[in-house]
């Protein structure tokens, strides 16, 4: 009673400018997309694409590689010819790797060009041949590197304020060479300090913005930090992209930010685990059921919300929800296939016979 209702949908999302990253659009309304980064050496070109092919089956859009070395500029044509998602290339001071980038068909660039304009006119090169090779450049401001005159006129803390500022100031050095295509980023640490910083960013600027609470933490820690950040602005329709960044493999991060996706309704959902906490009248493992059935439908043909219950109390309801079920207990799981129980099977058989429901289910909806 007298709650606020909770709105079904996103509001607007807020109007931006949009930038094409190889064949994935960002902004203007586009759907938002999920990257990452990977943390192989960019120079060993395998194992940067096996890691590549993994974030990609984990659902990830776009992905950025470190170039910090000549070994690794040079590495940019085999991986950017052979990723099946768009390669961004993360360069932070040496503008000629910015134009082998350019060259090896990297689908943007990441290069903060108050970094490189201590070289004579290499800010309007960059602008001249990213421009013509249509290719984005994101500005990326973090707590960390602020410039340090800017730290001083906002009294030596990187609040909201001094993030913008710094990163428009970024921003003005390639708009007096007429280049736009960019996008910002501007990440703290802190979920309050992001919120403020994207919010004041979106009301000055019309470009579109990649969402990221920087150096999160470990994985619960951070994606919770992250969920947080990213859940209110992009519940004010603010952010075109987003990372999670966790001192976890890139796999980690991108599961991550399309779970916060998908909590919002702004991705489709392909699993849905509805499984309960457990409580005393629990009657089988349930934390290890769960983690059994989401390994075990990792990657199903088809969307799917299963329902995996530890006792008789909520398990038949929720079970009859969901697509497929198991209400457990007694040493026995009741398998229930859209609202009907299909049977009774022993406990060790549960997983299994999820699994063969769900398979019969996937071929009455999709192609043998
Ligand atoms: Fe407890 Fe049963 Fe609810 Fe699970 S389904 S939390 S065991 S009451």
């Amino acid at each position: 009673l007298g709650l606020p209702e909770v709105p079904a949908h996103i509001p607007l999302r807020r109007h931006s400018r949009r930038i094409d990253v190889g064949r994935v659009p960002v902004g203007d309304g586009a759907p938002i997309s999920v990257q990452t980064m990977t943390t192989t050496p960019t120079a060993d070109v395998d194992a940067t694409l096996r890691q590549i092919a993994e974030v990609t089956a984990a659902g990830c859009d776009i992905v950025r590689v470190a170039v910090p070395s000549r070994d690794d500029a040079d590495a940019l044509p085999a991986i950017t010819s052979r990723s099946p998602i768009p390669v961004v290339a993360d360069i932070h001071f040496q503008p000629r790797y910015v134009f082998q980038a350019i060259d090896a068909g990297c689908a943007a660039v990441r290069v903060n060009p108050g970094n490189i304009r201590k070289f004579d006119d290499k800010v309007r090169e960059i602008a001249v041949a990213a421009g013509a090779a249509g290719v984005p450049i994101r500005i990326g401001v973090n707590a960390g590197s602020l410039d340090p005159r800017v730290l001083d006129r906002h009294g030596g803390h990187a609040n909201p304020e001094a993030l913008v500022e710094s990163a428009l100031w970024e921003c003005s050095l390639f708009e007096e060479h007429g280049f736009r295509d960019l996008k910002i980023a501007v990440k703290h640490h802190d979920p309050r300090t992001v919120i403020a910083a994207y919010r004041l960013l979106a009301a000055r600027c019309d470009y579109p913005l990649h969402l990221g609470v920087t150096e999160a933490g470990p994985s619960l820690q951070g994606s919770i930090k992250s969920a947080v950040a990213f859940g209110i602005l992009l519940a004010e329709g603010i952010g075109d992209t987003i990372r999670v960044s966790l001192s976890a493999p890139p796999v980690e991060q991108v599961k991550a930010g399309c779970h916060i996706l998908q909590s919002l309704g702004l991705r489709p959902r392909r699993l849905e685990i509805v499984s309960c906490p457990g409580c005393g009248r629990l009657q089988v493992d349930i934390h290890r059921l769960a983690r059994r059935v989401e390994a075990a439908f990792e990657g199903f043909p088809i969307p799917l919300r299963v329902a995996v219950m530890g006792c008789v109390v909520n398990g038949p309801g929720e079970s009859r929800e969901a697509d497929i079920g198991v209400s457990s207990g007694n040493g026995k799981g009741q398998i229930f296939v859209r609202g009907e129980v299909v049977k009774t099977v022993p406990e060790s058989r549960i997983v299994e016979a999820l699994l063969e429901e769900a398979l019969n289910l996937a071929s009455t909806v999709s192609p043998p």
